[in-house]
């Protein structure tokens, strides 16, 4: 069972604690075995001990920064949303591929920021922009607002908040499990939660600290039953010996655990094909050194990424051969779910 994540050290940026979230976040703290310091930002990265790759990694992800949000103009973030903002950067996992560590620096701590009506109020601005449409807004790209949220309480405060939107829809994606204090919100189905799944391999050799599948699928079940609209973002989808077999498991599972838990809408699936960048490989490398992750460049073909860099993903062939299978599992086990995208 997945403990709750429990810092060893929590830095406070003096001006957060101006803030009711930033005081709450103090409070929760005082009197624990948690560290509690206060600083600028600058000194951060001077605070977070460790003299090795592996100590100052380790010490990153044992702390938490409570900070404020000061750029309040949201990038967009397609596919999935039309943009994405943050309560929350980093998380308290060890994922071997993480996509966000050539984000970070060498000590990845997490960061949460307490000036959440600023960040609603540019919410609204952004929708204001869009004329009738709807907007919808993705939480967790950067972070996975769950896993501190018995700490700050923000994720609850934020779906309360597009509860109230007439035009526009939350987006939160999660590997965390800790959802009993989301059941009772008054969301009104405008938050989209997507729990992110995977075969059995995948998790046990390369999602380290996060919630096992069953509590996940437990989470989502939760979810459904509260209303709130769900899916499923299969990632990294790799290609193994015996990868079949272990997807084919991976949806009966959720077929049986899911088949009689009525769903407000229709549920989604998103599929992204495991990727890597060279600079992502050097980081995984020197902070997983005995990694399995399969990174052969010879095995994959180069895709320009959005974000200006290159990155390896699997030849035409190969994605063809995913993206075919897993939607053939998903149209036999789910007839009446919506593929959203496959990447
Ligand atoms: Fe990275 Fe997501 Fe894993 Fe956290 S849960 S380490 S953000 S991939």
């Amino acid at each position: 069972m997945m403990k709750p994540f429990s810092p060893d050290r929590v830095i406070f940026e003096p001006r957060s604690l101006d803030y009711p979230l930033g005081q709450k976040i103090h409070d929760y703290f005082e009197g624990t075995s948690t560290e509690i310091i206060k600083a600028s930002i600058k000194k951060i990265s001077s605070i977070i001990p460790g003299s090795t790759e592996g100590q100052r990694y380790a010490s990153g992800k044992k702390t938490l920064v409570v900070t404020t949000k000061k750029s309040l103009k949201f990038d967009v973030c397609k596919p999935s949303a039309d943009f994405e903002f943050s309560l929350v950067n980093g998380c308290p996992a060890s994922c071997e591929y993480c996509y966000l560590y050539t984000t970070q620096s060498s000590k990845p701590y997490l960061r949460t920021y307490v000036n959440l009506d600023e960040i609603f109020d540019s919410i609204k601005k952004h929708i204001s922009h869009s004329g009738d449409r709807l907007t919808t807004f993705e939480v967790a790209s950067a972070g996975d607002p769950l896993a501190i949220e018995h700490i700050t309480g923000s994720l609850a405060r934020t779906i309360e908040f597009f509860g109230t939107l007439d035009k526009a829809r939350l987006r939160v994606v999660t590997k965390f499990n800790n959802v009993d204090s989301l059941l009772g919100l008054k969301h009104n189905g405008r938050t989209r939660f997507r729990v992110s799944i995977n075969s059995r391999y995948v998790i046990e050799n390369f999602e380290h600290n996060t919630a096992s599948l069953d509590e996940r699928i437990e989470a989502a079940s939760k979810l459904a039953v509260a209303g709130y609209p769900i899916g499923f973002i299969v990632a990294p989808i790799m290609i193994y010996d015996r990868w079949k077999e272990d997807y084919l498991e991976l949806f009966e599972k959720l077929w049986i655990r899911l088949d009689r838990v009525k769903s407000t809408e229709p549920v989604t699936f998103e599929l992204i094909q495991h990727r890597f960048t060279p600079a992502a490989k050097k980081v995984i490398l020197e902070r997983f050194p005995n990694t399995s992750l399969d990174m052969d460049e010879s095995k994959r073909t180069l895709k320009w990424g959005k974000f200006g860099r290159y990155k390896y993903v699997y030849p035409r062939k190969d994605a063809v051969e995913i993206r075919e299978y897993l939607t053939s599992l998903i149209g036999e086990k789910f007839p009446d779910a919506r593929i959203e995208y496959f990447t």
